[in-house]
Parts: C-alpha cells; structure tokens; sequence
C-alpha cells in the first residue's frame, strides 16, 4: 500500500516502521535523534514505548471573561499584540494578547523571544496555563496554533502527556514526534501478548493502548491502557523467570549430593542453643532439595539476626559429608572472617575443615589453599569475591552460599556456580523484600523464610532524634561503654563533603575520641578505604571487646555480629533508606542485653525526613519496613534490576500492582507449560522478545 502524497506535490515520505532510527521520522533528523538516543531511545519502538510520566489535565476551556486563578485552565483566542522583548539582562522574552469576545488575555513567555515568529498576530491560538490572580496573564502557558479541530491538539486543551526529556529536547518536539509516531506505526508494533492472553483479560489493542497512553482522550482510556501495557511488562518478565526456571530445571538434574544427615546432627546437637521452629523448616526445605533429582535453586529469605547463617552453615555440612567441596561467598573481608570462624566452631566437633580466602589472603598462603582443594578430602572454602578468581579451582563443588545476595549480581552468582558441574545453589538475603518483589525479581527461585527471631535476646528500643539532641545522646554512649558495652557511631561518608549536614566519618571520629568523657575508651574508625588487615585487625578488636566503639560508614551494614554491641547511633539518619537502616540497626539486640538504635536527623532535615524515620521507631519488621519503603520511593536500586539483569518496569508499579502481577505470573506458566519452547507461531512475538532483550538474562542462568 503507497501512502497518499501530501498536498503540494512533495515526494511521498517513506512511513517509519517501529524498528526504523528514530532520524526517519518527521521533525527529528540525524541532529536531534542524538538528543533521544541520551533517552535510550533509538527506534521508533523505543520511542512509542517511551510512556509518559505523567498527565497534565488541561481539558478546562473557558471564556476568557470566565478565567479564575488557581486552576489549570485553557483559553482559545486570536493574537492581538505580539511583541519580543529585549530585557536589561539580554534575554528576550516574548509577550502577547489574546481575544476571546469575552476579553482580553495577557501571555508572558521568559526567555523565548523566538516566538514572535510563530504566534504573530490574527493567529488563533489555545493556550493553557494558571492565571495570575492580580494582572489576568498567564506566565509561560503551554500553547498550541490551532490549525485544525480542538480534538487533535498535542499541547494545550487536553490530557497532555509528560514525558522524560533530555537537555536539547523540548516537551513539544517530543510529543510531535510521538504522534508522528503513533501515526505511521502504532498498529505495526509486534505484540508480545500472545492474542489469547489479551482476549482472556479483554485488553484494547496494542496500537490503540499506545495511542492511548500518549495522548488519552479521558481517564478511563488511559488506565485501560495503562492496564493493559503495565499487565504485558509483567507478563514478559514472568515469562523470562519461567523460561529460566524450565532452563534450571532441565540442566540441573544431578545425583543427590547429601550425606546421610549424620553429621548435621551432630553438628545441631553442638550448638549452644536449640534450632528455631523457621531454622528447623527452612533446614528441611534445603535437605529435601539436596537429596532431591534437580540442583537446589533456593532464596534463604530473613530479617537481620533471624539466623540464616547457621542454616547455611548446617547445608554446608551436609554436603562435605556426602563426599564434595562447598563455597561460601560473603560481600566483605570483615563477614568472609567471621563466617570461617563461626564456621570452624561449629564444625571443630565432627572434624571438617574450613578454609578463608579474601583479597588479602598472601600469594603463598593461597597456592598452599589451592593445593588442600585439590585433595581427597572435602572442605568447606568461605570467601570473599576472591572465591571468583578463574586461578581458584574448586574442584567438585558441590553447594555455592551466596551471603548477602543483594550485594552481588547475578553474573558473580553465576560464576561461582560455574565452578562446578550443576551445583547446588542456596542465596541468602537479610533484605526484607516485599512479596511483590520476591515475585517479581526471584521468581526463578524457591524461597524459605525465617520469620521468628530467635529467642533469648534483650529489647531493641528505636529512637528519633534531631541535632540539637546530640549532646544527650553522647552521654548516653559514654555511659553505655563505662558500662562495658559497645557502640557503633555510623556515618553517611567517608570524607568532608562541603556539605554541612553531612559529618564525615574522620572528622567525628577526630572530634569524639577528643571528647573528656569518652577519654578513657578505646575507640576506632572503619570505613571501606582502610587496607584489609587494618580493616581485619580493628574488626577482632571490637569483636573481642578490646575497641569499644566503632566510628565508621555503612561498612558494617551486613552481618557483622557482636552481641555485646548495644547502641548503634546513626547521624544524618535521614540520609539512608529505611531498609538500610532496618540492616544497621539489626547489628544490636543481639544479645542478652537492652539495646538501643538512635536515629539522629541532620539539621537539614525536614518533617517529612523525620516522619520517614519515625516508621523504624515504630516498627522492628522488615517486611512492614520494607512495603513502607516501597510506598514511599518506589522499588529502588536496592532490588533494582542491574542486579539481577531483569528488564526495568516502566509502567507496572509493584507496590500497587499485586493483582496484575499474580495474573501475570499465572498466564506466563499457563503458556510455557503449553509451549515450552514457544515455537508456536502465536508466541513468536514472545519468544523474539526474551531472546533479544533478554538474552542475557536466561544466558546467566543457563550458566548458573
Ligand atoms: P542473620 O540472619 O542476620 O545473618 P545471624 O545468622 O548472624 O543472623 O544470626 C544472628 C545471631 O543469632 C547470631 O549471634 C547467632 O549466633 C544467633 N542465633 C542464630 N540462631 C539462633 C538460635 N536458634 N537461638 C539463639 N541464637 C541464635
Ligand atoms: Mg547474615
């Protein structure tokens, strides 16, 4: 089919395709398409998927007599005066009148004298804006010629589209450019959503959704639309988590590699406390994959001091007594220590050997590790991202424990896992991740939970606090250590940033070890730029109690465990998210005694910052902390998709979308199971899509 050719005779224009350069299009060229491709935006696809961000409902026409401050109203008039301005700065703005046979109606433009060539007098012209109560101007309102019907405006007069932009592209050239968009291709854009999905839930079109989300004619058609796209963003990322657990499943069958349980048992008999209901559960979930046909692909999912890591620890055993090595990875030097210590206690009584290899371990220390992997006897190795080195071969491993998984990628869980043939994988994670999200990013692996925390601990209190406070709470730490605990003072960076809200490690800790009262105490500073041994050497410091308080940034966020640690004091609180400092605060109440997290807010801080920390105050669950984080800035870098190589969701809100997603979740199986491969010819849109956006994404797991 030939397009008809424009009126004037001008060579037909060859309609853009949704895979054509952006450059192709109307009113964009080589120049400006460098300005999207900043966006990540290069096809004619990527910019019909470009969603708005927001609406701005300008729908309100009134007579200019009828105009009232406050609202965002919209005006259709002819220009009477026009006229650019030069002011005493050298800028030129542009001012105009407009007339409606009801009156008259000022306009001012700041900065935009080039206007006068567009808006010039006898044009008729919607402009919508907020009028300013004492003169009846509106300044900078948005504008539209109007040429054809009031129903075809971009701009101006309607539910007018917000969308990202970039230095070098205006909100008006990057609607034009969608609409020219919409117009050459929208019903051309290959749908991932096989027809019978989108039938089932009665979803609009592709074409008209995009049409729609752009440039809705009303609220209901927008949500439709929102729907029905957000539902498809979903729908593919569940499809990429099943296709990866089908890929799982189907490359990870491989002789059962417990032993017989013996030595657990022992092991359990040998602690000092009795297992936790949830410990004992989450235990047999991971038995039950261990001796099971398929490789373990499991999600250990705890709040801080839940006691993941004796669980990990006991799975570990598990697998050196069926005969094979297995790898612990830790995010930090400080963790991999104390991992291997905890580890070698454990296990002194039923006679395993542990090793630790980090980043400072010695040249000639490490070949001598590397030989002891390589005999007869199976070991445990607990490690830092050392354990990720091509020279460390493990032979036969058999179980890879990924501590702390948030700090890691995907790709560094896989080479781990590629260490050896089809082994086991167990992560842990003390980040509270919200239901949606387990779903939504850790659908490809099963999950237990610890919930209960163990028993025998003394109370946690939380307190928020501002600046002006900060003397109090200093006497309180000097009598908390004359009392023979300890503290943790937590800072957000290292070093003086010019900002004098932000109290920089060093110098806090130069301005408390001078202080009188806290004179008589050993005090330290860690932070991540220290060399490892002094980090190591400060760390066995305070876990021995010789250092009593630790000056230090968010370092000492995960896992470190010293339960005569008591008070954790966090400046510039406001500073952290919530969750992060839900991880900081469950370094105390570790013990038997009462502890205490204080909260202080910087002094620039506002309500809203200290009514955001008041939430901690009040609640000692991660997940509550953790849905309310979610709430308030939305699924953020924390569980954000770099990680995990999962498509970023633009339109699907997990805090909001639970249904839709479950749906989701549903139809992805329901046609995977049916069409494994997706070779039928109604998934091929489908399959394309997880093959070349997220080809990387089922490659890492293939790997893994
Ligand atoms: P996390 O889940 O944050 O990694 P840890 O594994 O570090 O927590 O455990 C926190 C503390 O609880 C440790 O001191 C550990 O020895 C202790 N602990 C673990 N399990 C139990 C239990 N069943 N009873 C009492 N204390 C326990
Ligand atoms: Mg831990």
């Amino acid at each position: 089919m030939t397009p008809p050719s424009p009126a004037g005779g001008a060579p037909a224009r060859r309609l853009a395709e949704p895979r054509s350069r952006l450059q192709f299009l109307p009113g964009v060229g080589p120049e400006r398409a460098r300005h999207f491709e900043r966006l990540e935006l290069f096809t004619v696809e990527d910019l019909l998927r470009h969603y708005p961000r927001a609406w701005l409902d300008a729908r309100r026409f009134v007579a200019i007599e009828g105009l009232a401050p406050g609202t965002l109203l919209t005006v259709r008039g002819r220009v009477r005066q026009a006229a650019a301005l030069r002011t005493r700065g050298g800028r030129t703005d542009f001012s105009l009148t407009l007339e409606d046979g009801t009156g008259r109606l000022g306009c001012y433009f700041f900065g935009q004298g080039f206007l006068a060539r567009t808006l010039k007098v006898g044009v008729d012209v919607v402009v919508s804006g907020e009028v300013d109560a004492h003169e009846r101007t509106m300044l900078n309102p948005m504008f539209e010629v109007l040429e054809g019907d009031v129903a075809e405006l971009l701009h101006v007069g309607r539910l007018v589209p917000v969308h990202a932009l970039t230095r070098g592209l205006s909100a008006r050239l990057m609607r034009r450019a969608v609409r020219a968009a919409l117009e050459d291709c929208a019903d051309q854009v290959p749908d991932p959503l096989p027809a019978a999905v989108a039938a089932a839930h009665g979803f609009p079109s592709l074409g008209a959704s995009l049409r729609a989300i752009h440039f809705p004619a009303d609220e209901a058609e927008r949500s439709r639309a929102r729907e029905r796209l957000a539902f498809e963003e979903l729908f593919v990322l569940q499809s990429v988590l099943e296709c990866r657990r089908g890929l799982v499943a189907a490359a990870g069958r491989r002789a059962p590699r417990a032993g017989s349980g013996a030595l657990v048992e022992r092991a359990v008999r040998g602690l000092p406390w009795p297992l936790t209901d949830d410990q004992r559960r989450a235990l047999e979930e991971i038995t039950a994959d261990l001796v099971g046909p398929h490789a373990m692909h499991r999600l250990l999912l705890g709040d801080v001091g839940s006691g993941k890591t004796v669980v990990a620890l006991l799975a570990a055993l598990h697998v050196v007594e069926g005969g094979h090595r297995v790898a612990f990875m830790a995010p930090t030097e400080i963790l991999a220590r104390q991992h291997g210590a905890t580890l070698r206690r454990l296990a002194a009584p039923v006679g395993v050997p542990i090793e630790v290899v980090t980043g400072s371990t010695p040249a000639a220390e490490r070949r001598a590790l590397e030989a002891r992997l390589r005999e007869a006897e199976p070991r445990v190795v607990v490690g830092t991202h050392a354990l990720l080195e091509d020279k460390l071969a493990i032979p036969d491993l058999g179980l890879a424990i990924v501590d702390e998984q948030h700090r890691f990628g995907v790709r560094q869980r896989a080479t781990l896992t590629s260490k050896g043939a089809v082994p086991d994988l167990l992560v842990l994670t003390a980040t509270p991740i919200p239901r949606t999200l387990t779903l939504a990013w850790f659908g490809d692996l099963d999950v237990s939970r610890l919930a209960a925390r163990p028993a025998g601990r003394g109370r946690l209190v939380t307190r928020v606090t501002g600046e002006e406070k900060f003397p109090q709470v200093l006497e309180f730490l000097a009598r908390e250590l004359d009392a023979g605990r300890q503290a943790y003072i937590v800072l957000p960076s290292i070093e003086e940033s010019g900002r004098p809200d932000v109290r920089a490690a060093e110098a806090e800790f130069r301005r408390l070890r001078a202080l009188p009262s806290l004179k008589r105490h050993a005090l330290e500073l860690l932070h991540g730029r220290l060399k490892a041994d002094e980090k190591r050497r400060i760390m066995e410091g305070f876990a021995s109690g010789a250092v009593a308080a630790l000056v230090t940034t968010t370092v000492i966020e995960v896992g470190v465990d010293v339960a005569n640690a008591t008070l954790m004091i966090v400046e510039s609180a406001e500073r952290f998210g919530l969750t992060q400092l839900h991880q900081l605060r469950g370094r105390v109440g570790r013990g038997p005694h009462r502890s205490v997290c204080v909260l202080v807010a910087g002094p620039t801080a506002g309500a809203l910052a200290r009514e955001r920390l008041a939430v901690l105050a009040n609640s000692e669950d991660g997940f509550a902390i953790a849905e309310q984080d979610l709430r308030l800035r939305g699924p953020g870098e924390p569980w954000g998709t770099r990680q995990s190589g999962l498509p970023r969701l633009k339109l699907a809100d997990l805090s909001r979308d639970e249904t839709l997603l479950e749906d989701a979740r549903r139809d992805a199986r329901a046609v995977l199971a049916g069409d494994a491969r997706l070779d039928a010819p109604e998934h091929a849109v489908l399959k394309r899509t997880l093959l070349d956006r997220y080809r990387e994404a089922l490659e890492m797991l293939v790997a893994g």
